[in-house]
Formats: structure tokens, C-alpha cells, sequence
């Protein structure tokens, strides 16, 4: 079998979706800078009161036997750019099936781009890879390397882009998504030491709420991503470990792992992290430094499936968790549903984004009673589905 053609195709369309969805957003790293505290508003497109555009960018490869895979979407343009201009000419007229081979290639031809933009290209190549093994062999890609390992895998609610000002909306949400069946919530601090101690005292009056919402025993998890640093981080755990957090995610910019571990030191509370982490290497430091509980690659960010398998098995010698990152639900039942449930016990649903991400799919993923089902579809799960196709540009090498 041999590579013929790599597209990347363009594609817009409409979803129903309440324009207003983004209410807030997370707390950032930028945010110690004043003017770049506010939120500043960028939703998707309004079309009316109840739908928006929406864009999805996906690589598609084709092979001479016909069997196609596709990967994303892709986190902009120029990912797509990357591919075609400096991918596409290593991989054309190769074996879509030795994954491994081209991925070699493409990182060792890519030094100055091992992480990043290059990188993620690379992720979403991979998957691609993947999901045309999978499709030429008839079966879901979590089979292929060696699963399914059970039937269903809990899922957890995601509460990115929900407003945390308002308390009340706060306890309705929470119980709302509870009674979905979600067994798991995590939730994202608005404040970080540009707030100061008033910051602190917000973020504690969001967890306590949450709490005492869902109850002793609910399993609640926090995200800051990436945007405090350790005074900050050591006066919170302080107070968060009466509300006793499953983990604490992304305290520290990824770089901080020196703070992270000095962190660990001082807290019962799991500490997350791995999103921005990228590559086998990466995880490497993170391992060897003890500086997380529990990693969480994103599989389209951290060199694609390959790796991210890479990254398993260096978590599993070293007994620690993984909890992939949700951007790619489909790319990450594979890999979630095909591993020890000792390994990989929860998968993250982003519970306004992932309808989106995954609009332009034929089987978009979705939880059944706070459970996702192991994939049952050939490839990695990206069929695109014309219907829902308004128009297309294609880009192709
Ligand atoms: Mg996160």
C-alpha cells in the first residue's frame, strides 16, 4: 500500500449552539499582566440565537488502495501548511501502515521542530496514520494495540467556558450534570496571583461551592492552568485539601517542574499536568523530577498516538496515572480503552466543546449515563460526514 495524495480540507458549517455559551474562561498565564485579566470575548460566529460557524480543519490521507484516514481537527492553518510543506514530501509514496517508521522520520527530520507547531502536525499525521490502519484492517485502532480492555469507561464532566462568578448558576450546573450520570466533575479557577488574596479567597468560594453541592465523596477536580505560581499554589492547597480535590491540574507553567515537585512536597492533593508537555522526552523530565501524579498528554499535541503510547508505558513503570487531555475524544478512546483501567480509570469530556470539535464527524462520541463506550468503529473514528459539509477549500500535496 502506498501513499497517494495528502489533503488538508477546510471545511465550514453550522451548529446549534447558544452563541453565548462562553461565559468565561479559565485563569491564564498572561493574566499577571492587568489589562489581560478581563475576558476578553472571542465565541464562534453567531448565526442565530440558537447556532453558530463553525470550522474544522482535517488532514486526510489517501492511499492507493482506496482506504483513506483522516486526522483533527487541526488547531489552525498553519498546522495544515506544516503538513503540506514539510511532511507531506516524506511520507508521499510510503506505507501509510508502518506508523512507526514514518513517524521516525518525520521527528528526526524535524529538530528544530520537535515541539510545538511541527509537533502537533506531526500528532495529527500520526492519528491519520492510524485511523487508515484501522480502517484497512476492518477494526477500531483501540483493538490494534491491544485492546479493549473493558466495555465502558466513565467519563467526566469537563466545565470549561461556564461562568464561575455566579455561585448560584455554579450549584445549578454541578447538579445539573451530576444527574447526566457523570460520577466525576472538574471545574477551572478564574483567579491566580494577579488577584492576589482576594483571588484565593474566589477560587476557594468556587470549590467549597461545588463541595457542597455534589457531597462528600463526589469525585471534584480543579484546573488552573498553568497560571499560578508556587506562593500562590502552596496558600491554595492549604485551604483546598478540606475539599478534598481527586487532583489539582496544571498549577505551574509546564516548564516549572522544580515548583511542581516542590509542590508535591507540601500537599496530599494529586497534583495534573502534561497537556503542554510534549514528546516521551518530556514526560521524561516530568518523571524523573516527581513532579506529577498523574500525566496528561493530549495526544494530538504530544506527537500523536505513537507517543502517546511511548508515554504509557513510561507512566505504568513508574505507577502513575494518565488521564489524557479531552481535545480529541475520538483519537483518545482508543488509546484510553486499550489500556490497564489501573492506568487509564477516567476520560475527560469537555462538555461544551467536545459537540464541537467533533461537529464535522459521522460518530461523534458522546457519554451514556457518565460512560463512554469502547470504540466499535474501524480506524481511530474519523469519518467526516458530508451532510454537515456548507463548504470546502482543499489544500493538497
Ligand atoms: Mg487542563
Amino acid at each position: 500500500m502506498k501513499i497517494t495524495e495528502i489533503k488538508i480540507r477546510k471545511l465550514n458549517g453550522t451548529t446549534e449552539c447558544d452563541p453565548e455559551f462562553i461565559e468565561d474562561r479559565v485563569v491564564m498565564p498572561i493574566d499577571v499582566y492587568p489589562e489581560h485579566r478581563p475576558l476578553q470575548r472571542a465565541g464562534l460566529p453567531r448565526v442565530d440565537d440558537t447556532h453558530v460557524s463553525v470550522e474544522g480543519i482535517f488532514v486526510q490521507i489517501e492511499s492507493d488502495e482506496g482506504v483513506v484516514g483522516v486526522g483533527g481537527p487541526l488547531l489552525g492553518e498553519h498546522l495544515g501548511q506544516i503538513i503540506i510543506d514539510r511532511l507531506a514530501p516524506m511520507i508521499l509514496g510510503r506505507d501509510p501502515r508502518s506508523v512507526e517508521l514514518l513517524w521516525d522520520q518525520m521527528f528526526r527530520q524535524s529538530p528544530d521542530g520537535r515541539l510545538g507547531d511541527t509537533l502537533m502536525a506531526i500528532s495529527a499525521v500520526d492519528c491519520a496514520l492510524w485511523d487508515l490502519k484501522g480502517k484497512a484492517v476492518g477494526e477500531p485502532v483501540a483493538r490494534l494495540i491491544g485492546g479493549p480492555t473493558r466495555e465502558r469507561i466513565p467519563a467526566y464532566a469537563s466545565m470549561l467556558s461556564f461562568s464561575t462568578d455566579d455561585l448560584g448558576l455554579v450549584r445549578e450546573r454541578a447538579s445539573e450534570w451530576k444527574a447526566k450520570g457523570y460520577r466525576a466533575q472538574k471545574w477551572f479557577f478564574r483567579h491566580g496571583p494577579g488577584s492576589g488574596n482576594e483571588g484565593v479567597d474566589k477560587n476557594m468560594a468556587l470549590a467549597e461551592t461545588l463541595r457542597s453541592e455534589l457531597g462528600v465523596g463526589y469525585d471534584l477536580m480543579f484546573d488552573a492552568w498553568m497560571s499560578w505560581d508556587l506562593p500562590f499554589s502552596l496558600k491554595m492547597v492549604r485551604r483546598l485539601e478540606d475539599v478534598d480535590p481527586r487532583w489539582g491540574e496544571e498549577p505551574l507553567m509546564p516548564d516549572r517542574l522544580d515548583g511542581h515537585t516542590e509542590l508535591r512536597q507540601h500537599t496530599m492533593i494529586p497534583i495534573s499536568g502534561g497537556e503542554h508537555t510534549m514528546t516521551r522526552w518530556g514526560f521524561k523530565s516530568v518523571v524523573e523530577a516527581r513532579a506529577m501524579d498523574i500525566l496528561q498528554p493530549d495526544i494530538y499535541w504530544t506527537g500523536g498516538l505513537s507517543e502517546a503510547l511511548k508515554v504509557a508505558a513510561l507512566a505504568s513503570v513508574h505507577d502513575l496515572q494518565i488521564m489524557v487531555h479531552g481535545f480529541n475524544n475520538p483519537a483518545n478512546l482508543q488509546f484510553s480503552t486499550a489500556m490497564s483501567p489501573s492506568l487509564t480509570p477516567l476520560q475527560e469530556n469537555l462538555v461544551q466543546w467536545s459537540p464541537i470539535f467533533q461537529h464535522f464527524l459521522k460518530e461523534p462520541t458522546q457519554p451514556v449515563d457518565g460512560d463512554y463506550l469502547a470504540p466499535s468503529t474501524p480506524g481511530m473514528g474519523m469519518e467526516i460526514d458530508p451532510d454537515k459539509i456548507e463548504s470546502e477549500t482543499v489544500v493538497s500535496a
